[in-house]
């Protein structure tokens, strides 16, 4: 048997892909812990699956290591490397049923045969299929399906399991219970890595215990979502991890300016008259005057069910407010105030000073 190790991680040692000359995949250095669950999130093309597939060995890095567990299987085949992968296409054999599906990687890897159809039933059962096993995928639906692949996955006891987008084919209502049930997995299979890879935020959100933002082959950010959400270190990470007013302000002494308003924000060590951005979260504003006002004309609103979407023009930007109860909204045209506590703002990528 060729499993990796019960209890192994997955480690990135500035591993960089290219197709013909072009680098998609940039230095990546990146550790996912044994028992985590990592997702790598990033607008299309950012280079995400590029670098599933160099853990898969579907892609042979032109320079850096991989590492699973303590092996370094850089120069290893796919299936001597004890992962488990799903896609976003479900993948299955139309031509099996079920069973001989999910039995397909245990086969594979010269599992003992008679063990091989408790092991099928031990994974269907996981993922809710038990009672599928002598059907064919087209008579299954796409949320079945890709319980099949995932119970596919899962057959080999993968120390990593490797997620490449396994719900963008599905409907959000599909979608979100397909998430729960991951989650639920992941609890009964606590000692696999999981690389989950996604551009949809609210994945993210729910499942990682950590997330590493990539924009253009590079790795932007990496921590836990709580961390990303409430401390962003970039203007890409805190627009693509939740809603953000990005507001471009001038630190002063205590505080900034944005337009003619004075903010009273925590400044960190930027310097005095350095050009920065001020990130605000839309639910974070309230509206009326507060600690930090601002002042101008609302240009849209949007009703949003438990929400209504303000957008307020102030010194020429569209600062966005997301109110709740709202009973009489504002109407277009409308001047209004908006305020938010200092401590709801965070400070970004201080620029140089204006002065210097
Ligand atoms: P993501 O999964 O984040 O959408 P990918 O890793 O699939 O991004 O792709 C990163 C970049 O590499 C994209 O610009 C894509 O067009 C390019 N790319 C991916 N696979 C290949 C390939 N087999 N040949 C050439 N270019 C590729
Ligand atoms: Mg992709």
């Amino acid at each position: 048997m060729s499993a990796a190790p019960a209890r192994s991680g997955i480690r990135f040692d500035r591993v960089s892909v290219a197709y013909s000359g072009t680098v998609v995949l940039d230095a990546l250095d990146l550790t996912v812990e044994p028992g985590e669950v990592m997702a790598l999130l990033g607008p299309s093309g950012s280079g995400k699956t590029t670098a599933l597939r160099a853990v898969a060995g579907f892609v042979r890095p032109v320079s850096g290591r991989v590492f699973i567990g303590e092996r370094d299987v850089t120069g290893l085949p796919p299936h001597q490397r004890g992962i488990g992968m799903v896609v976003q296409q479900y993948a299955l054999f139309p031509h099996l049923r079920v069973a001989d599906n999910v039995a397909f990687g245990l086969k594979a890897q010269k599992a003992a045969r008679a063990e091989i159809p408790g092991r099928v039933a031990e994974a269907l059962e996981m993922v809710g299929m038990g009672e599928y096993a002598r059907r064919y995928p087209r008579e299954l639906s796409g949320g079945q399906q890709q319980r099949v692949a995932i119970a596919r996955a899962l057959a080999i006891r993968p120390g990593v399991l490797l997620l490449d987008e396994p719900l963008s084919a599905l409907d959000a209502q599909l979608r979100s219970g397909m998430l729960a049930e991951l989650a639920r997995l992941h609890r009964e299979l606590p000692d696999v890595s999981i690389l989950y890879v996604t551009h949809d935020q609210v994945e993210a959100l729910t499942l990682a215990d950590r997330i590493a933002v990539m924009d253009r082959a590079r790795l932007q950010d990496c921590g836990t979502p709580q961390e990303l959400y409430r401390a962003p270190k970039s203007e890409f990470t805190a627009s693509f991890v939740g809603n953000a007013n990005l507001l471009a302000v001038t630190v002063g002494e205590a505080g900034v300016t944005f337009g003619d308003a004075e903010l009273k924000v925590d400044t960190g060590a930027a310097g005095v008259g350095a050009s920065a951005t001020l990130c605000v979260r839309p639910h974070l504003v309230g509206l009326g005057d507060g600690p930090n006002s601002l002042t101008g004309k609302v240009s849209e609103v949007q009703w949003r069910g438990a929400t209504h979407r303000l957008y307020v023009e102030v010194a020429g930007q569209p600062v966005k407010a997301d109110l709740r109860e709202l009973k009489a909204p504002p109407s277009i045209g409308d001047e209004v105030t908006l305020h938010f506590a200092p401590e709801d703002a965070v400070l970004l990528s201080a620029g140089v000073s204006k002065d210097g």
